[in-house]
């Protein structure tokens, strides 16, 4: 699915405006950078990475400070996801975004996402009682494809150092 990576930038920018208008917080243009820089991410980010990309891409010092405040006025405003990857807290944008689902590997901490329409109909037609749902993820986890490899490799030449 293509989306016009532009019109969805404008777009969250005047949702974040509401937010910050409706609840009194100021239009600080380092808040506006934060939330242009997550938009221009595809995947996963912790704190500390988009804490470099800010200094070192968008050349825009921010406080850590600030970030951690910004994240907290992006999620409360819908535009931003918070996932918790075994030890790590990692965000993603949300705005336009399809429903998908991650697998998270214990051995190297990377998280891939996948999408699944069949899921996706099971769960939304759910019965939950009373309540209101705004977003789920399902968390799997295992070993990827890469760490796997690696682990045969080691059994294999554990193996054969054996049999000298
Ligand atoms: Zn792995
Ligand atoms: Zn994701």
């Amino acid at each position: 699915m293509m989306i016009d990576n532009q019109s969805v930038r404008e777009e969250v920018k005047q949702i974040f405006t509401e937010y910050l208008k409706k609840h009194g917080h100021r239009k600080t243009p380092e808040r506006y950078a934060i939330l242009d820089t997550i938009y221009s991410l595809d995947g996963h980010f912790d704190i500390e990475t988009l804490y470099t990309l800010m200094e070192e891409k968008e050349n825009f010092r921010v406080s850590r400070a600030t970030l951690y405040n910004t994240i907290i006025l992006l999620l409360n405003a819908n535009l931003v996801i918070k996932h918790q990857f075994g030890t790590s807290s990692q965000y993603e944008k949300c705005y336009n975004r399809e429903t998908h689902h991650h697998l998270i590997c214990t051995q190297c901490g990377r998280v891939s996402e996948f999408v699944n329409e069949e899921l996706q109909h099971v769960i939304e037609h759910t019965r939950v009682g009373r309540f209101n749902m705004s977003h789920y993820s399902l968390y799997m986890y295992g070993i990827c494809s890469r760490c796997e490899r690696a682990n045969k490799r080691k059994m294999t030449n554990k193996l054969q150092n054996s049999k000298k």
